[in-house]
């Protein structure tokens, strides 16, 4: 069995949806699909998803959003008339319209609800319209298969008895399609992951029937080796580990949702990133172990928007339990962090700059002075992250130099330099004016010498 998730430019209008139906019923392995909201159609367009974030906004602050709401509801007649499913069309009508008129208790919960209809939306169309040609489908409401979620300090997590209930997907008749993006919290309640969500969906649903492979359709051939954007005819990936694509998503690979390959991986399901465009295209295999190494680095990425916070204090590294209270600091303002470079007297915290607001900086830093009996504290803003990821790098000598040496020779002063012990990737801390011509000197360093 197949688990198949499109993304929203696999179904912007309705030609694509029926480029989507087509990859469907190729394979008749293709059993569970998880489908996005309609993304844009060309460059000026605006997501659904978008759209329903702004009409959400403008019910919450007490108007009707009707142009919104209208040009929400046009999209779909549009692709529903072309598909020639026009039944479908009240119900998706009066969902939506029930949904973001319903009385508001939790601001939260409501912004969810109405995120969720685009997805929700599309789901119905894409079941319709297989039925219309013939092809038995049924559109799966995740209330109904108990896709459970709940929320941990902002990040959202599946329940684990998710898994079984989901598990009976697989004694469905037909095709099952599935809105992507969203559960129910145990107390009913919609709750969307974050931006891109449906990915993890996608890979759910994928543990939770035990698929074969996970394909997730998307806009691109494959997964290349740098920011197509950065630099011409990137090098394609055909091949890349759980773990190398998970530091490369960390670091600005877009092309998956950052925490979408945890539940394949636990199952050990290979993710197949493919090409609704092009099918015919090979792809990228997310696997757990490889059998091709085309290159010794795999990818590189940066990524701007981090920022370190210093401390320094004499004989640092006598002290028991000094990082365990910087730590617990952070913590009591609900941070995570991301890196923790230390020397014997100091230490470096690199945090997200998005979530280290200036005003928890001031409480973080001002604790840490009190409480710590510190030399020094500061903090700097404005780095990025640029990694080279590579499994190939962990049995290969001197990487990391000829990575160093050619950010040197191109002038790029590095604040950080940062090695996990899996030694499968190195990061290195530059100021952010830097991170796209790094990224670049580094791709020219290992892909065209
Ligand atoms: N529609 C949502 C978004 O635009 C989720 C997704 O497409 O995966 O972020």
């Amino acid at each position: 069995m197949i688990v198949s998730k499109f993304g929203g430019s696999s179904l912007a209008d309705a030609s694509q949806i029926q480029k989507v139906c087509d990859i469907i019923i190729a394979n008749s392995e293709r059993k569970v699909v998880v489908v996005s909201a309609p993304g844009v159609r060309t460059a000026n367009d605006t997501k659904v998803t978008d759209l329903l974030i702004a009409l959400g906004k403008e019910r919450l602050s007490g108007s009707d959003g009707e142009v919104l709401f209208n040009r929400i509801t046009e999209r779909f007649s549009d692709i529903a008339v072309a598909l020639r499913i026009e039944d479908v069309l009240p119900v998706i009508k009066k969902h939506i319209s029930d949904t973001v008129s319903q009385p508001v208790s939790n601001p939260d919960r409501f912004m969810d609800a109405v995120k969720s209809l685009g997805e929700h939306c599309c789901a119905r169309i894409v079941a319709a319209y297989l039925n219309r040609i013939g092809i038995k489908a049924k559109f799966c409401d995740p209330k109904e298969f108990g896709l459970l979620l709940s929320s941990t300090f902002g990040r959202i997590r599946v329940l684990p008895k998710s898994y079984e209930h989901l598990s009976k997907l697989r004694d469905v008749e037909g095709i099952c399609v599935f809105p992507g993006f969203y559960g129910y919290t145990p107390e009913g309640e919609i709750m969307t992951f974050s931006r891109g969500g449906s990915d993890v969906t996608g890979s759910i649903l994928a543990a939770a029937v035990e698929a074969q492979v996970y394909e997730n359709w998307t806009d691109v051939d494959c997964v290349y080796a740098v920011n197509p954007k950065l630099v011409n005819h990137p090098f394609p990936i055909r091949e890349i580990t759980y773990a190398e694509m998970r530091e490369l998503a960390y670091a600005g690979f877009t092309v998956l949702h950052e925490e979408a390959l945890y539940p394949a991986f636990q199952k050990g399901i290979p993710v197949h990133i493919r090409n609704t465009n092009n099918p015919s295209r090979d792809g990228t295999y997310i696997v757990a172990k490889r059998s091709v190494y085309d290159s010794l680095v795999t990818g590189i990425a940066g990524e701007n928007g981090f920022c370190t916070l210093n401390i320094k204090k004499y004989l640092m590294n006598r002290e028991v339990g000094f990082a365990v209270k910087v730590l617990s600091i952070i913590a009591d303002e609900g941070l995570s962090f991301e890196h923790m470079p230390s020397g014997i007297d100091s230490i470096s915290i690199v945090l997200r700059g998005s979530d280290f607001t200036i005003d928890k900086e001031d409480r973080i830093v001002d604790r840490i002075r009190k409480e710590l009996n510190i030399d020094d504290v500061f903090v700097h803003r404005n780095l990025a992250i640029v990694m080279i990821v590579g499994e190939a790098m962990a049995n290969t000598v001197g990487t990391t130099a000829r990575a160093a040496q050619a950010l040197s020779k191109a002038g790029i002063n590095l604040e950080i330099i940062n090695q996990g012990a899996s030694e499968i990737s190195v990061m290195f801390g530059v100021r952010e004016e830097y991170c796209n011509y790094a990224v670049r000197v580094l791709y020219n360093e290992f892909f065209n010498k």
